[in-house]
């Protein structure tokens, strides 16, 4: 049993918490702060139940070494104005200096490290690395949901070092809505998958062929599965080394009585950039020469239609190339009729990475049951896996 934030007594504790701050950056701007904004309703619970908290996450990849355009320090200034008070910030995370300003904090203060991947012990889950790192709490709370399915020091490594330690809400959160929701799902649960990567999503579609009412397919990954029923799908991308494999999907998918429903017309074009040509056409009706890059509006009326009838829609993966204008319409629909779900007693799930950006790009995020913040992370945990760091969280 991993144990919930309120189950500690945080009166003057000093509470180490592993974040979650690899966000977008520009030029030292933070570009999505919705990572920073995810972590702040643990941090104030445990100022306000008198703690001290001393904030720890990696940025980026600097490789083991200090590079300034990694640094945290902006993300602690937009943390600051979230938490409306000033904050402690080191410019390293284990030397004296940082383990004294931690030791020195009064209930209500927050110390922001830096980033932890300036040290090549992070990723290597290095023992004396995360001895040095434990030192700055007497209790450790998980929160960083985004690394949980890496074995790094300072998710699995110093939780070994705690006797006091335990999952924050986001943490909880997280794992309520990606395993324990569907243990019991309200039916019919219908996953909704798209984007370029099928490999990586092939843990989460076979154990959906088992629970799943129905799975809509849109995206890039559409063209594998039409090439594996032989259509043609012109110069659209698909991934030859998966088509058997979609192939096999599809026979226990027919097996289980799962519907795989997949688009019935796409808007394709000559060229992702600077498109010159742009049309619609039915799904076995691709030229040689076009590529497919987004779902149409047939298709969007159809996977609209059985969304609507479900208990629990899972999407992840948008449905063409949302990046382009040209191309966001399919991603857009679904986004939009996502986020209308709510008074109709439907559960909506948004697994990260972009489909939680189109979430936040097309619609109001407020009106999702739950956007995960993790990609990788939320794959591994949807596609039935026990993730590294949540682990460590049981263990005694
Ligand atoms: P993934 O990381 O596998 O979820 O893939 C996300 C990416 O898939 C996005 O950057 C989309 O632009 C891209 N994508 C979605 N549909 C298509 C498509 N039909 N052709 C090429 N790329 C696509």
């Amino acid at each position: 049993m991993i144990r919930s934030l309120s189950s500690f007594d945080l009166k003057d504790k000093r509470v180490l918490i592993r974040v979650d701050y690899n966000v977008p950056f520009k030029d030292g701007v933070v570009q999505d702060a919705y990572r920073i904004q995810c972590s702040i309703p643990t941090i104030k619970e445990c100022l306000k139940a008198g703690a001290s908290v001393v904030l720890m996450s990696h940025l980026g990849r600097p490789n083991g070494k200090i590079n300034d355009n990694y640094s945290l320090i902006s993300v602690g200034e937009v943390l600051s104005d979230f938490l409306e008070i000033p904050i402690k910030f080191s410019h390293d995370c284990i030397n004296e200096d940082s383990i004294n300003v931690t030791i020195g904090l009064h209930s209500g203060e927050v110390h922001l490290l830096e980033n932890l991947r300036f040290h090549s012990g992070e990723e290597e889950n290095d023992f004396e690395f995360s001895r040095l790192l434990s030192k700055h709490g007497q209790i450790f709370i998980n929160d960083a949901f985004g690394t949980s399915h890496r074995s790094h020091a300072s998710n699995v490594g110093v939780s070994d070092n705690f006797m006091h330690k335990g999952m924050g809400l986001l943490m909880e959160k997280e794992i309520l809505y990606l395993q324990d929701k569907f243990k019991k799902p309200k039916e019919p649960l219908v996953l909704l998958l798209g984007g370029a990567k099928i490999a990586d999503k092939i843990d989460m579609i076979e154990r959906f062929l088992i629970d799943a009412k129905s799975i809509l397919i849109g995206g890039g990954m559409t063209f594998t599965f039409l090439r594996a029923m032989g259509i043609n799908v012109g110069k659209s991308m698909f991934d030859e080394q998966m088509i058997s494999t979609a192939n096999t999907i599809i026979k226990k998918a027919r097996r289980n009585r799962v519907k795989i429903v997949f688009p019935v017309d796409f808007v394709i074009s000559d060229a992702i950039d600077k498109p010159s040509k742009i049309e619609i056409v039915s799904f076995d009706s691709i030229p040689d020469d076009m590529i497919g890059l987004d779902i149409g509006p047939e298709t969007i009326k159809l996977f609209s239609k059985i969304i609507l009838q479900s208990g629990t829609i899972l999407w992840n993966g948008p449905m063409g190339v949302f990046e382009k204008k040209e191309f966001e319409n399919g991603t857009k629909s679904i986004a939009n009729l996502l986020s209308e779900l709510m008074d109709q007693n439907i559960v909506t799930i948004v697994g990260g990475g972009d489909s939680a950006s189109a979430i936040r790009k097309f619609s109001n995020i407020e009106n999702i049951t739950h956007v995960s913040t993790g990609g990788g992370a939320s794959l591994e945990l949807l596609g039935g896996k026990s993730l590294p760091a949540i682990t460590a969280l049981e263990k005694l």
